[in-house]
C-alpha cells in the first residue's frame, strides 16, 4: 500500500479510519491517499477533499477495496474521469474509488460479415476508445471521440452526442454487485439505457468493462467524421475552460442552452463560475470558482428559466459531498 497525506485534518482521519487503512494495508496494488482534493479529479476544478481516496491497480484490488469499505461501513463512490461529476466544498466523507488505473484494455474481435465486437476496461478513457475504433476501420463510435470521460462513466449516463451515443453500439456490460462483489453480465437490455441514465444509476452494480458492436467501415471517412465532429465541439463549446460539460439535461421539445439565453442569463456569474458568454448550456470555472459558486448559477438559471419559461431544468452531473464546514482547512 502506497499511503500519502494532504490535508490538515488527516490525523483525524487516520483515528476515524484506522480499522480501513489496516486491512487495506494487507491489499496488493492498491494507492490511498487521506484528504485528496476533488478539485484535482473533477474536470470543474472544484470541490473539497475525500477523506479516502483509493486507486487499486487491479480488478481483485478493487474488489477487495469495496469489500473492505462494505465490511465497515462506509460510503463510498467510484468514479471515472470524474467528468461529470460535482463535488461540494466541504468534501466527501467516505471514500472515492477511481477505476482508472485498474479497469483497462481495449481488444477488439475479428470482423465477421462486415461487423466486429470491441471490448474494454470501464476506466479506459472513451476517446482512446474511439480511437482503437477508427484504427481498426470500425465506425460507430465517432460521436463518442470528443467526450471526455471513461468507458465506465459512458456507460452509467448513456453519453451521448451529435446524434449517436452509447445506446447504439453497447451489446454487454460485465459488472460486480456493489453490495455482495457478485459478478454479472448484464445485456443491453437489462442496462436500460435512456436519455443519460441507465439501470446503473441504481448504484448497484460497478460497471467493470463493457463490449459495443461496431461495423465495419472505411478508415479515411471514419477519421474525416471525427475530425468534423471535433470541429464542431471546439467552435461551439467552452472546451478551453474547466467545465463538467453541458450542465442541465435536455428538457423534452426544448434545448436547455437557447431557454437559458432567452432567459437573458449567458454570461451571468457567481463568483468565478460564469454560464459561458459561448455556450450557454455550459457553467464554467473561469479561475478559482468553489462548487458554490457553480451550484448558485446554477439555481439562478434554473430560478430564470422556469420563471421565463415554464420549464424546470435538470443538472446533469452528479452531485456529491456536503456543503464546507468548520474546522475543514
Ligand atoms: C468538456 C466536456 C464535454 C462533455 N461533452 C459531453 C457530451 O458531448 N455528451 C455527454 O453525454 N457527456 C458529455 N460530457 C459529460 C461527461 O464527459 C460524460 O457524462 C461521461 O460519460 C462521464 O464519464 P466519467 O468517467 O467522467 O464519469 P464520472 O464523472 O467519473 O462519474 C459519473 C457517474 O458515473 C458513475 N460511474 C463512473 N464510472 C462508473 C463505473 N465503472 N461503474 C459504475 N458507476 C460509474 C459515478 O459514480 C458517477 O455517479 C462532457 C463533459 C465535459 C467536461
Amino acid at each position: 500500500m502506497v499511503y500519502t497525506e494532504k490535508m490538515d485534518y488527516k490525523s483525524g482521519l487516520k483515528e476515524k479510519y484506522r480499522g480501513l487503512i489496516d486491512r487495506l494495508d494487507r491489499v496488493q496494488g492498491i494507492k490511498v491517499s487521506l484528504g485528496e482534493p476533488m478539485s484535482l479529479h473533477a474536470t470543474m476544478r472544484t470541490g473539497g477533499p475525500a477523506d479516502i481516496f483509493l486507486e487499486p491497480c487491479s480488478e481483485e484490488a478493487l474488489i477487495a477495496a469495496a469489500e473492505a469499505l462494505n465490511s465497515k461501513n462506509i460510503p463510498w463512490i467510484a468514479v471515472g474521469n470524474c467528468s461529470n461529476i460535482i463535488v461540494k466544498d466541504g468534501g466527501y466523507r467516505g471514500a472515492v474509488i477511481s477505476l482508472v488505473p485498474a479497469l483497462t484494455g481495449i481488444e477488439a474481435s475479428p470482423a465477421q460479415d462486415g461487423a466486429a465486437v470491441m471490448k474494454a476496461g470501464a476506466g479506459e478513457p472513451l476517446s482512446k476508445l474511439a480511437a482503437a475504433a477508427a484504427a481498426a476501420s470500425l465506425t460507430g463510435l465517432e460521436f463518442a471521440a470528443g467526450i471526455p470521460g471513461s468507458v465506465g462513466g459512458a456507460v452509467y449516463m448513456n453519453a451521448g452526442a451529435y446524434g449517436g451515443e452509447i445506446k447504439d453500439c453497447l451489446t454487454e456490460v460485465r459488472c460486480f454487485r456493489r453490495d455482495s462483489g457478485g459478478q454479472v453480465v448484464l445485456s443491453a437490455e437489462d442496462a436500460r439505457l435512456g436519455y443519460r441514465t441507465s439501470i446503473f444509476k441504481s448504484g448497484e452494480y460497478i460497471i467493470l468493462e463493457a463490449a459495443f458492436a461496431l461495423r465495419c467501415g472505411v478508415r479515411e471517412e471514419i477519421d474525416r467524421k471525427t475530425r468534423e465532429l471535433f470541429e464542431r465541439r471546439n467552435a461551439r463549446q467552452p472546451v478551453e475552460l474547466p467545465s463538467s460539460g453541458s450542465f442541465f439535461k435536455r428538457p423534452e421539445g426544448h434545448y436547455a442552452g437557447k431557454l437559458i439565453e432567452e432567459a437573458g442569463m449567458k454570461g451571468f456569474s457567481s463568483g468565478a463560475a460564469e454560464v459561458s458568454p459561448k455556450h450557454a448550456g455550459f457553467i464554467v470555472n473561469t479561475g478559482g470558482a468553489t462548487t458554490a459558486d457553480v451550484l448558485a448559477v446554477a439555481d439562478a438559471v434554473r430560478r430564470e428559466v422556469e420563471a421565463k419559461s415554464g420549464v424546470a431544468l435538470e443538472a446533469e452531473p452528479v452531485i456529491i459531498g456536503e456543503d464546507i464546514r468548520e474546522g475543514l482547512s
